[in-house]
């Protein structure tokens, strides 16, 4: 049993709560790794992969923005959505990468919002398609 706690936390509902050993994730500074003992630190998250280890288990997520804290041998992720890889619906996903495209392909005009809220979608959905796809 690892020596860290780990927590992925979203506002529905908690993903994972689990002793491992390893964890690596996708701060917005660059892809971190925490063992036991390390330093205190707090960190924002972007969308991407988060990995951990437990014993011989290893495991993947996906996981939105949001943020990171590590203390006390606790690593605390808090994200707008994470899910697990055997969770991943691949067709949603694609579905979602389809909409996003489609709304990014039209003419910017004034409704730059609506480009940011695609660009992030599709983002989250291509961080779905590749973990699934990573995990194969
Ligand atoms: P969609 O347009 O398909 O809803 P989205 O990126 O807008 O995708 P989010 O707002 O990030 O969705 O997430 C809303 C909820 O749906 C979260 O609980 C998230 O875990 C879940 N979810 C989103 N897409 C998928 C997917 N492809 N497979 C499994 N769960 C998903």
């Amino acid at each position: 049993m690892g020596e860290l706690l780990l927590e992925v936390v979203t506002p529905e509902k908690v993903v994972v709560s689990e002793n491992v050993d390893m964890v690596v994730a996708p701060g917005s500074l660059g892809e971190f790794g925490v063992l036991s003992e390390h330093v205190p630190f707090l960190t924002g998250i972007v969308p991407g992969e988060l990995r951990y280890t437990s014993g011989n288990q290893k495991e993947s997520l996906s996981v939105a923005a949001g943020f990171a804290e590590v203390s006390n041998n606790r690593v605390s992720v808090l994200v707008n959505a994470a899910e697990m890889v055997h969770d991943i619906d691949m067709e949603r996903a694609h579905r979602a990468m389809e909409r996003a495209k489609e709304r990014l392909s039209k003419d910017r005009g004034t409704e730059d919002i609506d480009f940011l809220r695609a660009e992030a979608a599709l983002k989250r959905a291509l961080v779905r398609i590749k973990v699934t796809e990573g995990a194969k």
